[in-house]
Formats: C-alpha cells, sequence, structure tokens
C-alpha cells in the first residue's frame, strides 16, 4: 500500500498551497451553533432573497414528471426562455450550475498555467479561488478608495500572460457600478473582459447589448439573488458566439439540472411575483440606508445592489458582529487591509432591519 503522505506528494502542489475559499454556512448550521431555532434566524450575510423564489416555482417543482431523465444538454428551453428576458438570441447564451460555475468554465477555456488573470479587489472571492484551481496566476490591482476601477494601474498591469479580467457591477461587497465608459476602456484592451452582473436586477445597469459588438466582453448572470433560487444553482452568461460554442463543448454535458431549469422557468414566466420582491428590496435597501446613517459609528456606502457596506468607525466591528450573531443576526464581517472594520449586510424584510438596528443600538 502507498502511504497517505506519499499520495499527497501525486497532489498538484498549487493546488495545496492555495487559499479556501470561506464560504457562508446554512441556516441550520448557524442555528444550533448559536442554539437558537432555525425560525428566529436572521440571516444577512449571504445576500439571499429574504422573500423566496416565486410559489409558481415549488408548484412547477412538485409537478415535474421527467426527475428519471437527464436534462437537455443544450438547455434549449431555458435559453429559449432567456431570450425573451435578455433580448439576446440564444447562440449567445448558456447556463450554468450557479454562475460560479460559469467563472470556472471560462477560466479553464482560456487559462493554461502560468497564464495572468486580474480582479479588482475588494470583490469577489470566487474569481481568486477559480483562478487558483485552474493554475492560473491572480494579478490584483486593487480598487481606489470610492472602490471605482483603476483602469490606468490595470492597464499597466498588462502582458503577454494575461487574458481575463473580472468586475464584478455592482460589486461584491461594495455595492458600486462600475460605468460603461471605464468597460469600454478596459475593451479596448488585448484581453478578455467578464462583466458580473449577479445584481443586475438590483441597478437596472447592463452592459449586455455590447456583447454582440465585441469580441472580448462576457456578460454574466444568476438567479440566485433577484430570483430566490440560490439552493438550486443557475446562473447564465451572455457570450461571444465563439466563445459560447467552445463553452458549450467543454461544460459537463447535464451540467444545469432538471429541477434548476424548471425553476428557472417558472421564474421568468411569474415575472409579476419576481419585479414586485425586486421593488420591495430595493425600498427596504433605502430604509436600511438611512437607519444605519443615523448611527454615528457607522460609514455607510451606498449601494446599487442587495446588500450595504458599512465601515465601523469605533474600533469594535468584530465584537459588533459576534454580538449579532448572538442575537440571531449574522452578517458578512471583512478584516482585510482594504475592508478594515467593515461589515456588509444583506438587505432583508422590514422586520429583519428593524430588528437589526435595535441590537446595533443595544450593542454600542
Ligand atoms: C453571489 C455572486 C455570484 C454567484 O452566483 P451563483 O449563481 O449563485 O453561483 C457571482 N458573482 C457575484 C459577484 C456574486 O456576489
Amino acid at each position: 500500500m502507498i502511504p497517505p503522505e506519499d499520495i499527497e506528494k501525486l497532489i498538484r502542489p498549487e493546488l495545496k498551497a492555495m487559499n479556501a475559499y470561506t464560504p457562508i454556512e446554512p441556516t441550520d448550521i448557524l442555528s444550533q451553533r448559536i442554539k437558537l431555532p432555525q425560525e428566529k434566524v436572521i440571516k444577512l450575510d449571504g445576500n439571499e432573497n429574504p422573500h423566496g423564489c416565486s410559489a409558481k416555482v415549488k408548484q412547477a417543482l412538485a409537478k415535474h414528471a421527467h426527475y428519471h431523465l437527464y436534462p437537455d444538454p443544450e438547455q434549449r428551453e431555458l435559453r429559449k426562455a432567456l431570450v425573451e428576458y435578455t433580448g439576446i438570441s440564444p447562440e449567445y447564451i448558456l447556463a450554468g450550475s450557479g454562475s460560479d460555475e460559469l467563472i470556472d468554465l471560462v477560466l479553464r477555456l482560456f487559462i493554461e498555467p502560468g497564464d495572468k488573470v486580474i480582479d479588482c479587489p475588494p470583490t469577489f472571492g470566487m474569481y481568486p479561488f477559480s483562478t487558483g484551481v485552474c493554475g492560473g496566476r491572480l494579478v490584483s490591482i486593487p480598487r481606489k478608495p470610492d472602490f471605482s476601477i483603476d483602469v490606468t494601474a490595470v492597464k499597466e498591469a498588462l502582458d503577454k500572460q494575461t487574458k481575463v479580467i473580472f468586475i464584478a457591477s455592482p460589486n461584491n461587497p461594495s455595492g458600486n457600478i462600475t460605468p460603461k465608459d471605464t468597460i469600454l476602456e478596459l475593451l479596448d484592451s488585448y484581453m478578455v473582459v467578464v462583466i458580473d452582473e449577479a445584481y443586475f436586477e438590483f441597478s437596472g445597469v447592463t452592459v449586455m447589448p455590447l456583447v454582440s459588438k465585441y469580441s472580448n466582453l462576457i456578460v454574466l448572470r444568476t438567479f440566485s439573488k433577484w430570483a430566490g433560487l440560490a439552493g438550486l444553482r443557475v446562473g447564465y452568461g451572455i457570450f461571444p458566439i465563439n466563445i459560447a460554442k467552445y463553452l458549450m463543448k467543454i461544460k459537463q454535458p447535464y451540467n444545469v439540472n432538471t429541477a434548476a431549469q424548471v425553476a428557472a422557468l417558472e421564474s421568468l414566466r411569474d415575472m409579476s411575483y419576481l419585479r414586485d420582491t425586486i421593488k420591495a428590496i430595493i425600498d427596504e435597501r433605502q430604509r436600511l440606508l438611512s437607519k444605519l446613517g443615523q448611527l454615528d459609528w457607522l460609514k455607510v456606502y451606498p449601494s446599487q445592489a442587495n446588500f450595504i457596506l458599512c465601515s465601523v468607525l469605533n474600533g469594535k466591528a468584530k465584537a459588533i458582529h459576534e454580538e449579532l450573531q448572538n442575537r440571531g443576526i449574522f452578517v458578512r464581517y471583512f478584516d482585510t487591509p482594504q475592508l478594515k472594520d467593515c461589515l456588509r449586510i444583506s438587505v432583508g424584510k422590514p422586520e429583519h432591519t428593524d430588528a437589526l438596528i435595535v441590537a446595533l443600538k443595544e450593542i454600542c
């Protein structure tokens, strides 16, 4: 028998050295940890939709008769429905098991060992994660203090091995969008520009119509946030046709499972419900922003997404994060050089905002 430590020698060394991704925990685990019933947990740490998916999605899932068959590898029905939603023709569209899968697929398509991928932190942690798994080298070009992209620094960093740049717009965790002018400037460079619009429905700002004009622009979207389907894993991308063709070729044939496809299709058929929840979240974002703004020990950043980033000015960010947890309220805490003493709070229902504000006033 081969000793376990020798087997480990066969593992790719760059993966052994890589940092793990820090995911959020599910409600049942959180509720056990703080010994509070699940219904009492206020989960504002994952940018999930507190209103849940459409009731019609649940009915369609219960009624569907073909779970014993493999899903359509070409996702024809879903892509057709997305044509209506996006106004883009089907050859440009490909769905994934969450947009996370599409981030990974894009990197698999372009990155050879040692190739460079640019991200602009603070930003979404899946970009470094998937770059690492795909054997790429991450080049991080920090955002400016107002969280805008430092285009000059990005351009200076470019070389022959730089292949892809990821920009989340609105950005997670800062909530700001990247203006079209900036994106156009980046599109002028010799690299693939991925604009991750996971929060598009809360901002209404998109560069999707540019995909048919630029051979190097990719736009990613997801059903996780606005449609309340995070648990079912379904996202999609709008790709230049020749990129879409290769992604179709290299993806797992049945990458989007039947339940996810049924749920996404039914969501697109119940837009009136979803538009109402999006509006409720945008209204609540404004209320949460103004309530947080009244706390003089918080610096609150404006947001075009379904979460709000705040910087804690009294030096007690870590304690506040823990004290909130003890009261059953979960938010995301950051303590990186760029996000020192920061909390990211997902927009919940009005009663969640009220409970959070009461708790914050008690703690500080
Ligand atoms: C949440 C999030 C995603 C992930 O979406 P999934 O479709 O659930 O994989 C992608 N990008 C950003 C910026 C996100 O915040």
